[in-house]
């Protein structure tokens, strides 16, 4: 029996674009969102800190259905961070072939079935599952970070992203870095050697060298022979070299 955090993936969170018409419980829907307001009461059971604003956490709701956090940090001088995700899925049907029932959350041969379960539920409940497990111990992170949760990436974040994205600008916040969803890594497919992964064709640039893992090198280079030692204590000028 599949855990209740799993009720999420039976929950229809559907985005379909304008073209494609989408039927539930008898009703056809064209361009229009498909929003299971049980997914709020699911949010408030299981993340109770996470969703009531506290001086910890700060929640507001960003068109209509899209969720922004704001978690303070202790050093407001640094530059926030921002984590994304999405509650939205694409249209399923079982008739696409499905083992089990797409909105089902079916639990088969050791697996947990569900529309949205690698894209991009799992993200959403990991990020929300991780900070409440922070604010229950009243962590306060050193840097600012923002949480954005989508409810029409799937259709471009017309209402969710775009807004949350205006919300920020004009409170003139400027973020050192986003991390979105990524693509799932391939592993125990028959025919292929090992794990595989698609990697995005225009990354964003390198900036080893730049981060916390400058301090860590510097501070190991002694441990280093040469001339491993000289590029580890000079990453200023080595790390484009190193990085490759
Ligand atoms: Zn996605």
């Amino acid at each position: 029996m599949a855990s209740r955090r799993v009720e999420i993936l039976s929950l229809r969170t559907i985005l379909c674009s304008a073209n494609v018409a989408l039927s539930v419980r008898g009703k056809t829907l064209v361009g229009e969102l498909w929003l299971d307001l049980r997914l709020f009461g699911i949010f408030n059971e299981f993340f109770p800190k996470v969703f009531s604003s506290s001086s910890l956490v700060k929640h507001e709701l960003v068109g209509n259905y899209s969720h922004l956090f704001t978690v303070p940090g202790r050093e407001p001088d640094l530059e926030p961070y921002m984590l994304l995700a999405h509650i939205d899925v694409v249209p399923a049907d079982e008739a696409d072939g499905w083992d089990v029932p797409p909105f089902s959350a079916q639990e088969l041969n050791g697996f947990i079935y569900g529309r949205g379960t690698i894209d991009n539920k799992q993200s959403v409940m990991g990020i929300l599952q991780a900070l409440e497990y922070l604010l229950e111990r009243g962590y306060t992170p050193r840097r600012s970070f923002y949480i954005g949760l989508g409810h029409d990436e799937e259709v471009n974040g017309l209402h969710g992203a775009v807004n949350i994205m205006k919300l920020l600008k004009s409170r003139g916040v400027k973020l050192q870095y986003v991390l979105d969803e990524g693509l799932a890594v391939l592993d125990g497919v028959s025919g292929l050697d090992g794990p595989a992964a698609l990697l995005e064709e225009n990354p964003m640039p390198r900036l080893f060298g730049y981060g916390p893992e400058r301090g860590t090198f510097e501070h190991l280079a002694h441990k280093f022979g040469l001339p491993l030692r000289s590029i580890m204590s000079n990453l200023w000028l080595f790390s484009p070299l190193l990085s490759r």
